[in-house]
């Protein structure tokens, strides 16, 4: 009767995908919540490609996803992956039944799928991956995620004793994950950037795990990112078997080492979190078998998805749109923190939305009080904008952070704030803008690119 069903389940659900093509829906969801709601233990049954790999974490899972697949496609390796869709349970049992024939066995060897941490408890129990690359763990949408170290626990829990961990060693709540698992680890050496005091408002770990004394930093690169030690009970941040090393601005490269040998990587996009990424999945392609020289050369045809950054140059005007993750207090003070590396006079725009449905709920707003707005007052920033259904809240958190009350300007509605913010020649706009928001974003930026196209002098 079960393999029965589950053949019911898998016709259905994949005869849905060309009704959903004909449509016009986007058939990355909906055929896996078809298969589920027929056969309700439908991951069970459905053949799994042999080796899984499994990315998860709080910040640059769908980045290290999409270059991993980027990768084996110039690698020329047909893999399974949930790109494009979702990364919950009906996405990836979506994956899978796609990447299966109408028996349910797996057309693939290989799969790649980025794994949303909470559903791991709804996936990992019949999709077991051989790897489980994380890419860090901090505290993010408090109403979704609790804490970190809540976090962590549900993939401790979850994650097969099977598979092998690809940790970041410079991120002490990822170390602690499933202590029983077999675990590599990767990290990024000294930085002459580097402090010895956190400076953002939070630091998500002081404390020791193993006995609770107060951690001591060897060095802090953001938030608990960097290498700590206990002097109570000698804990300290583990060795990396993958380092990054030699960083070169430059010329757009880093050295990324392991025990066997090294490559001289270029780099994808030199901010200090997308390096982080390319020495993670380094590790988990040297952990496979590759060496260095077809890894760097794979690497190359790697892209950042460029909705997350992207610099204008109109007229003298340098507009700046940057993806700031509402809800997540640290992805948004990395972005931020990013604005002291802009040369030059700047008016900011932030249009950030955490109120996506005014009717049903709305997300607590303590998570502003998490971010570091204070990066933002600098007297090089001459105007701020606050703009969106958070306007006031934004207005409020400036003030607390000691922006002076006539630099900022109220436009709740975010077209008009793109039409009246500051723009002078030789100066940059930067435009702060939510997961949620691509298209609105669009719009301000265009408004944004015609204004400086007029100004004259
Ligand atoms: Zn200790």
């Amino acid at each position: 009767m079960g393999k029965i069903r589950f053949l019911i389940g898998l016709w259905a659900a994949k005869m849905s995908i060309p009704v959903m093509r004909i449509t016009g829906h986007n058939a990355t969801n909906y055929p896996g919540q078809i298969a589920i709601n027929i056969c309700p233990d439908f991951l069970d049954h459905i053949g799994k490609p042999e080796h899984i790999i499994s990315v998860t974490g709080t910040n640059g899972k769908t980045t290290v996803n999409n270059m991993i697949m980027d990768m084996f496609d110039a690698m020329g390796k047909k893999v399974l992956s949930n790109r494009a869709g979702s990364n919950t349970r009906t996405g990836i049992t979506t994956a899978l039944l796609k990447g299966a024939n109408i028996w349910g066995k797996p057309k693939y060897d290989t799969a790649v799928f980025e794994t949303d941490e909470r559903s791991t408890l709804r996936i990992f129990p019949w999709v077991k991956p051989e790897y489980v690359l994380v890419t860090n763990l901090f505290r993010d949408s408090i109403m979704r995620n609790g804490h970190p170290e809540f976090i962590g626990d549900i993939l401790t829990a979850n994650i097969p004793r099977t598979s092998k961990l690809i940790l970041n060693g410079d991120d002490l709540i990822s170390v602690s994950i499933s202590p029983e698992n077999k675990r590599v680890y990767y990290g990024i050496d000294r930085l002459d950037t580097d402090l010895t005091e956190c400076i953002n408002l939070i630091n998500d770990i002081r404390i020791c795990p193993k006995c609770s004394g107060k951690l001591k930093y060897d060095y802090l690169r953001y938030h608990h990112i960097g290498r700590a030690h206990c002097e109570d009970c000698g804990f300290s941040s583990p060795e990396y078997d993958y380092a990054g090393r030699n960083i070169d601005y430059d010329k757009k490269t880093v050295t990324i080492a392991d025990k066997n040998g090294s490559g001289v990587y270029s780099m994808v996009n030199d901010s200090i979190f997308n390096i982080y990424n390319m020495v993670a999945i380094t590790a988990l392609f040297r952990e496979m078998g590759y060496p260095h020289e077809k890894i760097v050369e794979a690497m190359k045809h790697s892209k950042v998805v460029e909705s997350r950054y992207k610099l204008v140059e109109e007229n003298g005007v340098r507009i700046i749109t940057q993806l700031a993750k509402e809800k997540n207090a640290l992805a948004i003070s990395r972005a931020f923190d990013y604005i002291k590396d802009v040369p030059g006079e700047k008016t900011v725009l932030l249009m950030m939305n955490c109120l996506y449905d005014e009717e049903h709920w709305s997300e607590n707003t303590c998570w502003m009080y998490d971010c570091d707005f204070e990066f933002l007052n600098r007297d090089d920033i001459k105007e701020i904008v606050v703009s969106g259904p958070r306007a006031r809240d934004y207005r409020l958190r400036l003030l607390f952070a000691g922006v002076p009350e006539e630099k900022i300007k109220l436009m709740p509605d975010e077209l008009e704030g793109a039409r009246r913010i500051d723009m002078k020649k030789g100066t940059a706009v930067c435009v702060f803008h939510g997961v949620d928001s691509f298209d609105l974003t669009q719009e301000v930026r265009k408004i944004l690119v015609e204004r400086a196209g007029k100004l004259e002098g």
